[in-house]
């Protein structure tokens, strides 16, 4: 029970969904322009506790430090503060976490061709240069996980909008740091996204910021680490999608999955756990074809709980970046009293917004929170 299944990017959703076809049955392989995995590391490596164990990814040896919550700061240094007793979140290495699942796919025999890009694909023809030479190759299925910055997403949904994307400024630096808590900055001059503090240990930390549309992230990135003591050690500037759902993700043959497929949550940027489940749904519609001749447009029907949820954090991303700083400034003030941080301990959940909205809806004490809860849901 062959078949021939095509996966472009070797990034965690690329390795995910090839892993996942291969134990399928199918033939899978892997192509990746570059020649080694996991380089360039373009990422913050936070990953909810929750979300590594529902969806089984062993982090096991590329684990840096355990987070037990944030400080969300307004513009005015007001702040929330979550903590929990147990760990909620994990800090990888990002590059060792791709390494990992490299070795996972090539055990199972999925064979990973490096220093091959996809350049385009004809029905059941993919051209690739590999090693500065052109090939084609045959295939009957296209799983396109080549990232942001996706070459299969333009085959599929060639109207792409530049104001999807988050442009961010990352570096790690040296500096003394809560390594418990993970910072959280909110304001102006990180519009249409935020600034962020995630510690490795006491002692080094992976800061960074994001905006969107015109605003200028070296600059801003500036203002927001004028005052900190630190020494930067190395500096990333990659771009994050960052939107709500989008259809156009699958065409003929041709699927998209993770950050090609715009599968980030829009209030984090987080693409890890959402695209992996997206990897495993997409998995399932290919494999349901070949065995049942179920549509592959289920694509799209089979992601809706998935989507739900990446169109709520859609939503809150949207109402926050419709605020000033003054708002800023007056929402947290108006969600210590509230209680929200308590709150926000027992009910939050990184991932999936609508079981701590549910909450919130069924709390009493809450509900002079709705004026802003109806907000965001019908922003
Ligand atoms: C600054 C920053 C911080 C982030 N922090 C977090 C975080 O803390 N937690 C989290 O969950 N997510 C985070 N993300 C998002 C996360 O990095 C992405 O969601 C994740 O990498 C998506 O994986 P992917 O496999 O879809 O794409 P990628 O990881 O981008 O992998 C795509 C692969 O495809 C290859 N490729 C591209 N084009 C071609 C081609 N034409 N032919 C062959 N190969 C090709 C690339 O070389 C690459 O290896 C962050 C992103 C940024 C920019």
């Amino acid at each position: 029970m062959e078949q021939m299944i095509t996966v472009i990017g070797a990034g965690p959703i690329g390795l995910r969904a090839a892993t996942g076809l291969k134990n399928e049955g199918w033939d899978v392989t892997v192509l990746e322009e570059h020649s080694e995995i996991g380089v360039p590391e373009n990422c913050s490596g936070l990953l909810s506790v929750n979300g590594l164990q529902k969806n089984k990814i062993d982090v096991s040896e590329v684990t840096v430090n355990k987070i037990f919550g944030a400080k969300i700061f307004s513009p005015e240094k007001t702040f929330l503060k979550i903590e929990r007793k147990e760990p909620v979140a994990l800090v990888v290495e990002r590059a060792g976490l791709d390494k990992k699942l490299e070795k996972k796919a090539e055990k199972k025999g999925i064979q990973i061709r490096k220093n091959t890009r996809m350049i385009d694909v004809r029905k059941d023809t993919i051209f690739v240069q590999h090693e500065q030479r052109g090939e084609m190759m045959k295939t009957r299925f296209v799983v396109g996980a080549d990232g942001a910055a996706s070459k299969t997403r333009k085959l599929v949904n060639p109207k792409i909008d530049p104001k999807a994307f988050v442009r961010t400024i990352q570096v790690k630096a040296k500096g003394s740091f809560d390594d418990r808590l993970v910072e959280v900055h909110l304001g102006d001059f990180c519009k249409g996204f935020f600034a962020w503090v995630i510690p490795e240990n006491k002692t080094t930390a992976r800061i960074g910021l994001g905006v969107s549309g015109s605003f200028n992230a070296r600059e801003n990135f500036n203002k927001f680490t004028k005052e900190m003591e630190i020494e930067v050690l190395n500096e990333s500037s990659f771009v994050i999608p960052v939107t709500r759902p989008i259809k156009e993700i699958q065409k003929d043959n041709i699927f998209l999955v993770g950050d090609a497929a715009y599968q980030t949550k829009a209030t984090t940027g987080g693409g890890i756990i959402t695209g992996s489940i997206a990897a495993d749904i997409a998995v399932k519609t290919i494999s349901d074809h070949l065995k049942h001749k179920k549509p592959l447009t289920d694509y799209w029907k089979n992601l809706s709980p998935l989507n739900k949820e990446l169109e709520l954090h859609w939503k809150v991303r949207k109402y926050f970046n419709s605020l000033n700083d003054k708002q800023i400034n007056s929402l947290i003030r108006k969600f210590k009293k509230a209680g929200m941080e308590e709150f926000l301990e027992k009910h939050g959940d990184m991932d999936f917004p609508s079981k701590f909205i549910n909450k919130m809806m069924l709390s009493p004490s809450k509900w002079g929170l709705l004026p802003t809860g109806l907000k965001v849901l019908f922003s």
